[in-house]
């Protein structure tokens, strides 16, 4: 038996968790009318509805309802076999932040432990989507790779000479539409300026480099950039032709 049963409403209800499963109209309020009245699965009801449908009717034989109304599938949990729930699609984002806002472990965490007593269809992806977006673990995430390179020096002797460039995101979408920041770093004094991006794409990386900074500020002589494709794309490689600057080392623009 699942060990949480708080419906998204804030209930804590089996029934209301059944009756999620059974209104429709959606694929898994049918799969429940045919688990529910024992109808068996034709050909004829697989070629019209959805990929839910389709997938739940795969796993019919181990389908049944449990005595509070709720329907679940059994599982193989490690060694053990469980009868885990089927979250009806309203119930999925509220299991997904529940589990996952416990101790906002990583998406494999995440999973394996919602998958003790739930399923549902496509349930892996829904789970890497809503942790990606977290904003409590973007803002503590932290690189585990050890940089094993030689450190060099850069070599900056005078105002707007060198400026670096890096993309971040994607993050969660401002309400002006917004989604990655373009970082660029002033090599002599180490300021940092930051552009919100609607995209990362290179016309647009091109379009705010021009736009935010080099009309305020003039062009540089050398633009350093990590290996990001919009960041050494031909756009920006022809670009640099026009405004005569130069990429850095092997980091080239
Ligand atoms: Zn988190």
């Amino acid at each position: 038996m699942a060990a949480v049963y708080t419906s998204p409403s804030g209930g804590d209800d089996l029934a209301e968790l059944a009756a999620a499963q059974s209104c429709g109209p959606s694929e898994l309020a049918d799969m429940y009318r045919h688990v529910s009245e024992n109808i068996p699965i034709t050909a004829k009801d697989v070629e019209l509805p959805g990929y839910e449908f389709k997938c739940l009717s795969i796993l019919f034989e181990k389908l049944s309802l449990d005595k509070h109304g709720v329907m679940r599938v059994m599982q193989k949990v490690g060694r053990r076999t469980r009868q885990c729930a089927i979250a009806s699609r309203q119930w999925q984002w509220d299991l997904i932040w529940r589990t996952h806002s416990l101790n906002h472990a990583g998406f494999r965490q995440t999973e394996t432990r919602l998958r003790l007593d739930w399923f549902w269809i496509g349930m892996t992806g829904d789970i890497r989507r809503q942790v990606a977006t977290c904003c409590v673990c973007q803002a503590a995430k932290h690189s585990k790779h050890t940089s094993m390179t030689k450190r060099q020096r850069l070599d900056c002797g005078r105002v707007w000479q060198v400026i670096a460039v890096d993309l971040l995101g994607p993050f969660m979408q401002t309400p002006r539409g917004n989604v990655m920041v373009l970082v660029v770093c002033y090599q002599f004094s180490r300021w940092r300026h930051a552009v919100a991006l609607p995209s990362g794409t290179a016309p647009t990386v091109a379009k705010a480099l021009e736009n935010e900074i080099f009309c305020f500020f003039g062009v540089p002589e050398i633009i350093l950039s990590d290996n990001r494709s919009q960041l050494k794309s031909k756009l920006m490689h022809e670009l640099c032709q026009i405004w005569g600057c130069k990429g850095g080392q092997n980091n080239l623009l």
